[in-house]
Order: C-alpha cells, then sequence, then structure tokens
C-alpha cells in the first residue's frame, strides 16, 4: 500500500487533504490525474449503467434533506456502530473490530460499549437549535427513494425500471483508514432497481451480482482479485432479503468495493408510511396498484478507483530496466495519448504540436518535448497512458509517425492522417 500511495502522490493522483496545515485525518484530494481517472470511473459507469441500457435513468438529488427522511429510513436509530473508550490512555475503538476486551493501544481497561450515530450533523440557517438540525446524507439512495412518484408521474418508466444516482455521501467513521478505502466524505455510485414483486426482485439480485462482478472485470480488473461474498442471515439487515459483496483482494486483504442488496418493499413502504403520499405503482395489465420491490447496487467511487489503482500498478523488468507502469483499461486512463517531437527541434516541435492540438479536440492528450524519448515513455507508464506518439525526422517525409504501445512496448508507424481513425479504435471514446 505504501507504494501505491508513494505514486498517487508522485504521479499527481492522489494527495493528503489539507496537507500544509497537517492534514485531517483520512481526508484526500485527488489531483490532476486523480480527477481524470475518477471522472473516467464515474462516465464508464454512467455509460453503462445508464445510456446504454434503456430501464435506467438519472438523478442528481440534493444532498441535505429533511431530516424527516432518516427517521423514515431507519438511519436516525440504526445507523449506528458500537463505541468502547480506554479507561487509561483515552482512545476510542468499534467495539465489532476489537479482538480482545483489553484497549489494543495500552492494554487498559475498556468502558461498556455505546452506540455511536455515524450521520453528520449541522443546523440550516443561522440558527443553532434542534429544530434546525439536518444531516449530511450518509448515502444517496434515499435521494432516489424520495423522487420515485416524482419519477414515476414525470417520465414514462414502466417496471421493471431503475434509478442512478452518483455523488458525495458523508459518515463520521471512527476508524476511517487505508488510504481512501474507508473515508469519512466519500462518493458513491448507486442505482435503485425497481420491481413488481418479491419473485421478480429474486432474479434481479441475482442477474445484477452478475453485472456488477463483470463490470469491474470488463474495465479491466484481474479476475482473480475480485470475488463475490454472500452475506450470512445474521449479517443482513433486518429489513434485507438478501445480499452479496463484490470484494476486491486490496493490499489489506479481500475487503468490499459494491454490495448488492435485495431490499424488498422496506423503503418505499416507510416512505410511505412517513410521508403519508403513496408511494404504488399502477399496473396496467393487471389493473392492480402494488408497492415495487427493490434491488440496489450500491459502490463506492473512491473504492473502485482505488481498485483499478491497485490493479494497474505493475513493476516489470524491460530490457534489463526496471520500470513501473499503471496498465489502466484504455477507458479509464487519465491521459490517452502522449505527443513528443523526437528532439526539441522545428520543424518538428510544430509537426508534433500539430497532430496535439488535432487529437486534443477528442481526448486528454499531453505533449513533452523535455529530456529523452527514454525517459518521456516513462513518466507516461506512470500515469498509464496507453499511447506514445513520436515525431521524427523521417515524419517530414513520410507523413507518419511512431506510436508505442503502454503494455507491449511494440512501435508501429501509422499515417498522420490516419492517427484518430487507429486511435479510436485502440481507445474507444
Ligand atoms: P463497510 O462495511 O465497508 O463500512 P458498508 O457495508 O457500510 O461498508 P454500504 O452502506 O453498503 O457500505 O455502502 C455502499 C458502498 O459505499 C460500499 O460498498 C463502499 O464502496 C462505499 N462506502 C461506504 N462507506 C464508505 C467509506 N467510509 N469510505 C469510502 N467508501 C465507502
Amino acid at each position: 500500500m505504501d507504494e501505491i500511495v508513494n505514486v498517487a502522490k508522485r504521479r499527481a493522483f492522489i494527495y493528503a487533504g489539507s496537507e500544509i496545515y497537517g492534514g485531517l485525518a483520512n481526508a484526500w484530494d485527488y489531483g490532476p490525474y486523480g480527477v481524470l481517472l475518477k471522472n473516467n470511473v464515474k462516465q464508464a459507469w454512467w455509460k453503462d449503467m445508464v445510456m446504454k441500457r434503456s430501464d435506467i435513468v438519472g438523478l442528481d438529488s440534493s444532498i441535505l434533506m429533511n431530516p424527516k427522511v432518516w427517521e423514515a429510513s431507519g438511519h436516525i436509530k440504526e445507523f449506528t456502530d458500537p463505541l468502547v473508550d480506554c479507561k487509561e490512555c483515552k482512545q476510542r475503538f468499534r467495539a465489532d473490530q476489537l479482538e480482545a476486551d483489553k484497549c489494543p493501544s495500552c492494554g487498559g481497561e475498556l468502558t461498556e460499549a455505546r452506540q455511536f450515530n455515524l450521520m453528520f450533523k449541522t443546523h440550516a440557517g443561522p440558527v443553532d437549535n434542534e429544530e434546525n438540525i439536518v444531516y449530511l446524507r450518509p448515502e444517496t439512495a434515499q435521494g432516489i427513494f424520495v423522487d420515485f412518484k416524482n419519477i414515476l408521474d414525470t417520465t414514462r418508466v414502466k417496471l421493471p425500471f431503475g434509478v442512478a444516482q452518483i455523488g458525495k455521501s458523508f459518515r463520521n467513521e471512527i476508524t476511517p483508514g487505508n488510504f481512501t478505502f474507508r473515508t469519512r466524505e466519500f462518493e458513491q455510485f448507486e442505482i435503485e432497481y425497481f420491481v413488481k414483486d418479491a419473485l421478480s426482485a429474486k432474479k434481479a439480485f441475482d442477474e445484477w451480482v452478475k453485472v456488477r462482478f463483470e463490470w469491474y472485470k470488463n474495465l479491466g480488473i484481474d479476475p482473480n482479485n475480485l470475488r463475490l461474498r454472500e452475506h450470512e442471515k445474521n449479517e443482513l439487515a433486518h429489513y434485507a432479503i438478501a445480499a452479496t459483496d463484490v470484494e476486491y483482494n486490496f493490499p489489506f486483504g479481500f475487503s468490499e468495493l459494491e454490495g448488492i442488496a435485495n431490499r424488498g418493499d422496506y423503503d418505499l413502504s416507510q416512505h410511505e408510511k412517513f410521508s403519508g403520499v403513496e408511494m404504488r405503482y399502477f399496473d396496467d395489465e393487471t389493473k392492480q396498484k402494488v408497492l415495487p420491490h427493490v434491488v440496489e447496487p450500491s459502490g463506492g467511487v473512491d473504492r473502485a478507483v482505488l481498485a483499478f489503482l491497485v490493479d494497474a500498478y505493475t513493476v516489470e523488468r524491460a530490457w534489463g530496466e526496471e520500470r513501473t507502469v499503471l496498465k489502466f483499461h484504455p477507458r479509464l486512463a487519465p491521459i490517452k495519448v502522449a505527443i513528443f517531437p523526437l528532439v526539441k527541434k522545428e520543424p518538428l516541435i510544430l509537426r508534433a504540436k500539430e497532430i496535439f492540438h488535432g487529437l486534443k479536440e477528442k481526448w486528454f492528450v499531453e505533449y513533452d518535448e523535455t529530456g529523452t524519448v527514454g525517459r518521456r515513455y516513462r513518466r507516461q507508464d506512470e500515469i498509464g497512458t496507453p499511447y506514445c506518439i513520436t515525431v521524427d525526422f523521417d515524419s517530414l517525409e513520410d507523413n507518419a509517425v511512431t506510436v508505442r504501445d503502454r503494455d507491449t512496448m511494440k512501435q508501429e508507424r501509422v499515417p498522420i492522417s490516419s492517427l484518430p481513425e487507429f486511435l479510436e479504435k485502440k481507445i474507444g471514446v
């Protein structure tokens, strides 16, 4: 993990948050390449889960919601972790993560466990009193349930259908850590997939487990580093009928990347009860109203980014030298192509810049003229750029360039005029 944290910082992917002030426990900032990687992960999800399907619509609901939402969802009562304090050194631990009943730090005696709510509380408006309490949402899902009726009334969705949302969530985690794996502010991508009854939910659940597992695989994660873990009955939330996690083999072991849950009709029935607004769907075929059941694939964007980063990280020997490469899937690579003049001389610079400006309209590309071509390749390898293009003196005669592949390091000559087509085939859009 230290190596990952190092390369992430050195290559402008992830910085410690508020670093010049000594940081803030486990807050992280995405740097210039990190933000591109993260955006690509979100875009890949949005394209594959929303754009390419005809049964899913999108939503962007607000982070601050009426506090009744969290009463209805059960978060005010149930969204807690058991907490113990060490009577000696005063450190705080999650009771369910302790292996013994003594303080793991100093061996001191621990207090009785008490429940600690993970929701961040704040006040809306200038008055700091009980009535003005609002919470930062701990999941994006509730925004979807709360807008369920709006979506039914204003679009032409028909069961089964899903609503997808990407956005920030906040949890006052007692033990954040493992780099960006567990933080207090994070981003989620969630789908609530509504179906007509329990039987359809069972079927949809199995399908979603497959779809989500394949998604990570298709974006280049080594299947040996992925596994599914079905929740035991005693692990399930009281309303959940089934849950399976997609786990990734992080440097600290297999851990949850995404959870898929069959939540029955719990959420809509709770909101119906607490809001007094009917959440039913009128089935044209049976002419009956039904309270839909829901299957939820809920993933963490930051955890996905971390998994893609860890999986891409490769140190290998090439021609007697060690090289570090981030072997991202081309769809996820922050920079798709780098363009170099062989030497820092005209007219090579001019020709290289022309190509750079042409490709820049379509992809994130970089121009680099500093140092030897070998060093420029190494730099691009470390940020995971799939293709490097070199303009040399022959290019001025034959109007062709050398394209070097990041993974195979093979070079081929490609006419300048067919570069866009060539790259589109390799990278996609
Ligand atoms: P964990 O058991 O790791 O706390 P969870 O089961 O509480 O996670 P869910 O409530 O199912 O998590 O949230 C869905 C997804 O949101 C998780 O699979 C994870 O990818 C992401 N997520 C949840 N909490 C955090 C966090 N503190 N930091 C980063 N990502 C998170």
